[in-house]
């Protein structure tokens, strides 16, 4: 199956399993995921240019002025944006362009009217929700307690995106949003 070049857009509440579904997504060669840039030092770990590309304010700002970015935004403190030449490149070349970003970025880039398909991944319940971000271990109780209220409200919003898929059976969840995309049901 042929697939034509677009953004496909992830987003939803922290814990949703973006990240988990748009790894799988990425296993595609047709598919190329949009490493955002940002202000905040990498996490052990963290690969520059693969996770992040990690600038410094000065830069950052420079590439504001410049018009890199198709949508920037200051989260805890820290700069992120979405970066505008890999996203054109991708999508002339045919393939599907990643985006996983947060409720927030990706209201912005509807408000900017960026073509794409807008996904919103729900949790099967907010229940759910709190247990997977216990599971994953990666916040503090207030932490999670902060994003778990946030998440009702970012629940809210759900009905501005082009699809909702709920995220409860992982492999089906991939293979809705493979389908949407046209890169068809099963990786190629
Ligand atoms: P996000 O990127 O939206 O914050 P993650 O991908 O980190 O969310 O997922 C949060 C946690 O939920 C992770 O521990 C992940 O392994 C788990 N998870 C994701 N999808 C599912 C699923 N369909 N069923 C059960 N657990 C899931
Ligand atoms: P983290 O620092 O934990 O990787 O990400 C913090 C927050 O920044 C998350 O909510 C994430 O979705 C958001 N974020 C990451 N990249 C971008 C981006 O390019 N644009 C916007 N607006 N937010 C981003």
């Amino acid at each position: 199956m042929t697939s034509r070049g677009r953004m496909l857009l992830i987003s939803g509440p922290s814990g949703c399993g973006k990240s988990t579904i748009c790894d799988r997504l990425r296993e595609d060669p047709r598919v190329v995921y949009s490493v955002s840039a940002t202000t905040r030092p990498p996490r052990p770990g963290e690969v520059d240019g693969k996770d992040y590309h990690f600038l410094s304010k000065e830069e950052f700002r420079r590439r504001i002025e410049a018009g890199d970015f198709i949508e920037h935004a200051e989260v805890h403190g820290n700069m992120y944006g979405t970066l505008r030449a890999p996203m054109e490149t991708a999508i002339r070349e045919g393939r599907i362009y990643l985006v996983e970003i947060d409720v927030q970025g990706a209201l912005q880039l509807k408000a900017l009217d960026v073509p794409g398909i807008y996904v919103f991944i729900a949790p099967p319940s907010l229940e759910e929700l709190r247990h997977r971000l216990e599971g994953r271990g990666t916040e503090s109780p207030e932490q999670l307690e902060r994003r778990l209220a946030k998440a009702a409200d970012e629940l809210r919003e759900k009905d501005k995106y082009d699809y909702v898929i709920v995220n409860d059976v992982l492999e089906e969840a991939v293979a809705k949003i493979r389908e949407l995309a046209g890169l068809g049901k099963e990786p190629a």
